[in-house]
Formats: C-alpha cells, structure tokens, sequence
C-alpha cells in the first residue's frame, strides 16, 4: 500500500490531475504480473487511476466510489486507465 505517486504518469495522467474537476485521485491497486517486464507498472502496459469528482461523503454514495482511509470518507469518480510511460509509449 501506498498513498504517494513515485512512478512515471504520462501526459495523459499529468493532465487529468491538473484538471479542477479532480478532487483527489488515487493509483489503483492492481496486480503485477510481471513486475520484471516494467516495475512503474507491473508489466501489464497501463497504469490505472481513480479520479474522484464528488466527494468526500459521509455515508457511501451511489455510483461507482472509493473509500479513503485517510479522511475516512467516501468519494465519488471513476477508473481510467493509461498507457505506461516507461513501456507503453503513454506519452500522448
Ligand atoms: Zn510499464
């Protein structure tokens, strides 16, 4: 588990956490295949981010949502995913 970004973001990325309309963003826990193909994503060729847009409730909010354990409220958003900058050319 970690709560800090220290992996290469694409443009893509860098651009959607600028957004206003991002409140908080997480990177989503995934598997790692192989980690020995590429570790900034776990050679699966994309990086997964949830991006929340409403938030942070209370109670647990309707729609696709994400438990943030350090405010202990909910979030509502969603997942998107990007190519890796390190092996998948997600520069764009
Ligand atoms: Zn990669």
């Amino acid at each position: 588990m970690s709560d800090k970004i220290n992996i290469e973001i694409g443009m893509a990325m860098k651009s959607d956490l600028k957004d206003p309309a991002t409140k908080a963003a997480w990177m989503s826990e995934y598997e790692s295949p192989n980690p020995r193909v590429c570790q900034n994503c776990g050679g699966t060729g994309y990086l997964h981010l949830f991006l929340a847009s409403g938030g942070p409730f209370e109670g647990v909010p309707h729609g696709i949502s994400k438990w943030d354990e350090n405010l202990q409220k909910w979030w509502t958003g969603s997942t998107k995913s990007y190519p890796c900058p390190v092996c998948n050319s997600g520069s764009a």
